[in-house]
């Protein structure tokens, strides 16, 4: 286990500059940064470096103060849940703006509570924006820092300042060398599917707290972020890509980008826990994103979400099952599970699948079982005759594990018929379970 770190939360209002800040100094890029007011965000977690000590960031939700009440409100919550966990804060104020009253809401709860924090004046980076910092010392606030988060001016003076200030405070920093990624070998779980299946919803019950915020309306999806899990003594890593939502009127860029976030979050993964909402059928844009999944060679899920709105009974799911391996056809490996995110209904049963997948995901097959396995094949089952040549395939090695990848020396390795490898990819799977995960063949000239 990772030693606690110190932490430090990110809080303000939206469009700031929090999340360029986190990135900057957790030295993430692929963020994405737009400037769109009306985001919400959910907690991210990161480790900045500085001077070769090493502490935790969280950039927080926010402050809604234009739309409604129900999003005000849960970002509230949100910058709540930080200031009580973190060890410091940086309040972060647009340079442009000012101080305004949503910020000294915040800085005098941090007073109230005795949180030791920072003032930080973004985007000093402008025509004139040294001296409109300058308007901030009028506040009567101590511990204001001009930074601009996009170009890194002022941030380097700042830190320097913050963990003089931890060490004083006596929290104990580690050295950047003795931390480790506690997420390392972690089992890695997308949950992906189109904007509304359920994805959120279901983190939530995971987690069994308000981290990530649900909406009522169709939402979607730009930075996926990791969440980890425990559940039953064993950690999980999730990665979520229903972080951030907005508005509908820009529709069509915001499927894209989670597409996107899928793509991404399927790299990433060992398992992808693809969610489909049974109310809506199986849809064209699932059998799309069934088709990456597919394709990035991950181990597959189909969770059938929202079941507590479907017809009870056996009929039903035996229906929808049908009608989802017709449509779904590349992804018969993968187990299906008909579960309710909203109340809990069979998400053990997926945890169990998700252990039993990510072990088939993981398995190597011993040399020695390998090879008899092939022998037998080879002997029962010959490859089909190609070009009038007889077809030999000499030996066969696991080369990978995650997809699990086979490859076969042959006389001649084109000649293996798709046919004939999925015969082989069967015959396998058949054997050593491989439950949930594609195999791979690679064919190889033996000389
Ligand atoms: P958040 O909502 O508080 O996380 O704010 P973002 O990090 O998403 O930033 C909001 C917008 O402000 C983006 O367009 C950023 O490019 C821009 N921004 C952030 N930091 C700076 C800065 O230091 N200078 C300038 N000029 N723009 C910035
Ligand atoms: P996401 O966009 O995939 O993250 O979807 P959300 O988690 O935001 O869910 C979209 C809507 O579907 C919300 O109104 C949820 O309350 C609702 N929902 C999610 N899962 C279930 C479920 O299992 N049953 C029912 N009845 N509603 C659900």
């Amino acid at each position: 286990m990772e030693e606690k770190l110190p932490r430090c939360a990110l809080v303000g209002r939206p469009n700031v500059g929090k999340s360029t800040l986190f990135n900057r100094l957790t030295g993430r890029r692929h963020a994405l940064v737009e400037d769109m007011p009306g985001v919400t965000r959910d907690r991210k977690y990161g480790h900045c470096e500085w001077n070769g000590q090493t502490f935790e960031v969280v950039d927080t939700g926010g402050l809604e103060p234009t739309t409604d009440d129900y999003i005000l409100s849960a970002m509230r919550r949100q910058t709540q849940f930080a200031i009580e966990e973190a060890d410091f804060v940086l309040v972060i104020v647009d340079a442009r703006h000012g101080v305004i009253s949503e910020d000294l809401e915040i800085i005098n709860e941090l007073r109230r509570q005795g949180k030791p924090f920072f003032l930080l004046v973004n985007k000093v980076d402008g025509p004139n924006q040294e001296a409109l910092a300058a308007e901030f010392y009028e506040s009567g606030l101590e511990k204001i820092y001009p930074i601009s988060a996009t170009h890194g001016a002022g941030v380097g003076d700042m830190l320097d300042d913050l963990l003089a200030e931890m060490t004083q405070a006596e929290m104990e920093l580690p050295d950047a060398a003795e931390v480790v990624d506690a997420t390392d070998g972690l089992p890695r779980i997308a949950v992906i599917g189109k904007p509304n299946a359920g994805k959120s919803t279901l983190i939530n019950h995971l987690l069994g707290e308000e981290r990530l915020l649900t909406m009522p309306e169709a939402g979607t999806t730009r930075d996926a972020i990791d969440v980890q899990i425990e559940r039953d003594g064993k950690e999980y890593l999730f990665i979520d890509t229903a972080g951030i939502r907005r508005k509908k009127y820009i529709k069509e860029r915001v499927e894209q980008l989670s597409i996107n976030q899928s793509l991404n979050a399927l790299d990433r993964c060992d398992v992808a826990l693809f969610l489909v909402d049974a109310t809506e059928g199986i849809t064209e844009q699932d059998t799309k994103v069934a088709g990456f999944a597919h394709n990035k060679g991950r181990a597959v899920i189909i969770v059938v979400n929202k079941w507590d709105l479907m017809p009870k009974g056996q009929e039903a799911m035996k229906a929808f099952e049908e009608d989802l391996r017709y449509k779904m056809k590349y992804l018969s490996y993968a187990p299906i599970v008909f579960c309710s995110a909203l109340t809990g209904a069979r998400i053990q049963r997926l945890f169990q699948l998700i252990d039993k997948v990510y072990e088939s995901f993981r398995f190597r097959i011993p040399t020695g079982e390998l090879n008899r396995f092939f022998t037998e094949m080879m002997r029962y089952h010959p490859p089909p005759v190609y070009k009038r040549r007889p077809v030999k395939f000499y030996y066969i090695t696991q080369i990978m594990v995650g997809p699990p990848t086979f490859l076969i020396s042959a006389n001649q390795p084109d000649a293996a018929h798709v046919t004939y490898q999925r015969f082989i990819m069967n015959s396998l799977r058949a054997e050593f379970g491989y439950e949930g995960v594609p195999i791979k063949l690679v064919f190889r000239r033996h000389h």
